[in-house]
């Protein structure tokens, strides 16, 4: 089996290497070629041109936003320009319901089929092949391919037709969202009570509200120091993307307005729990 990857960025890198030590053959395109030399160590192949992926029997794109996947199925050049013989595509970004459905009508209409797969889990379960993925689209594209999902993530669900997948991404994202910046709120207050960071942090891992998340972000959170995993301008689109899919509850209205004041603050490109920084210098 061919397999086309397209993306790799801090999750497409990760991803399209568990296929490789799994043992598939895979082709890698991304609009910066020399991310691809990692992957190329590896034994991935590079594509000269998105076009030349729909060679594939499955291509996978893991890019940043609905821009960017409508560049990559429909730009000028993107993959959809190919003549298909009903390859099968996997949208694995994080992006809009709408564009998924856009996608997987233009992806019909070219001869190739669509899923709609994005993940749960940031970089360190992308490494493990321990991410959550939420599919949208025909039942039996999905059972083709759950063997490959299940080399990704440690839960590949079914939910659905096409959007359906980046409906329920859009939705565990907002609890994301709103959890940094709870956890971010909790270590200022405690703070300015003399409770310093690190005894928080101790506290919140021992009760029951300390999630994995939140642990992670520890080390980060003691260093001041924000490197991305998952970064903050992603966050920010996430909750406009669900505002603009009419979620206006209180905690969804205000996470939405403060990742997007740290975006515009200079904070897009930090980890998403630099919104820790933007808070403080509040
Ligand atoms: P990233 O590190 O910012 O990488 C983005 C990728 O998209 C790069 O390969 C980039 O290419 C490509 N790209 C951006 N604009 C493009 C365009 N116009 N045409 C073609 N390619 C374009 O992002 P990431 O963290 O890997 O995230 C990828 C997706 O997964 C996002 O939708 C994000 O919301 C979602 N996600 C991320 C995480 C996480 O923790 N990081 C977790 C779950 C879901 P270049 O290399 O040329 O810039």
């Amino acid at each position: 089996m061919k397999i086309g990857w397209i993306g790799l960025g801090n999750m497409g890198i990760p991803m399209a290497g568990n296929l490789l030590v799994a043992g598939y053959e895979v082709k890698v395109w991304n609009r910066t070629p020399s991310k691809a030399e990692p992957l190329l160590a590896q034994g991935a192949t590079l594509a000269g041109s998105l076009a030349e992926l729909a060679e594939c029997d499955i291509v996978f794109t893991m890019v940043s936003d609905d821009e960017a996947v409508k560049a990559v199925y429909t730009g000028p050049d993107g993959l959809l320009t190919s003549g298909a013989r009903g390859t099968l595509a996997v949208d694995m970004s994080t992006v809009s319901p709408q564009t998924s459905r856009y996608l997987a009508e233009q992806c019909r209409q070219a001869g190739f089929r669509f899923l709609d797969a994005p993940v749960s889990g940031s970089v360190g379960p992308a490494k493990e092949g321990k991410l959550v993925i939420m599919v949208g689209g025909d039942e039996s594209d999905y059972t083709q391919v759950k063997p490959l999902l299940d080399k990704l993530g440690k839960l590949a669900l079914h939910l659905g037709p096409n959007g359906a997948g980046t409906s329920a991404k859009l939705a565990i994202n907002l609890l994301l969202g709103i959890t940094v910046q709870g956890a971010a709120e909790t270590l200022l207050f405690a703070r300015s009570m003399g409770i310093e960071a690190e005894q928080m942090l101790t506290i919140i891992r021992e009760s029951a509200v300390g999630t994995p998340l939140i642990r992670g972000k520890e080390a980060s959170i003691l260093a001041d120091n924000y490197p991305a995993a998952f970064a903050l301008k992603h966050m920010a689109k996430d909750l406009r993307l669900a505002r603009e899919e009419g979620v206006s509850t209180p905690l969804a209205e205000s996470a939405a307005a403060c990742y997007r004041a740290a975006l515009e603050d200079g904070l897009g490109d930090l980890d998403v729990m630099a919104i820790l920084r933007f808070l403080d210098r509040q």
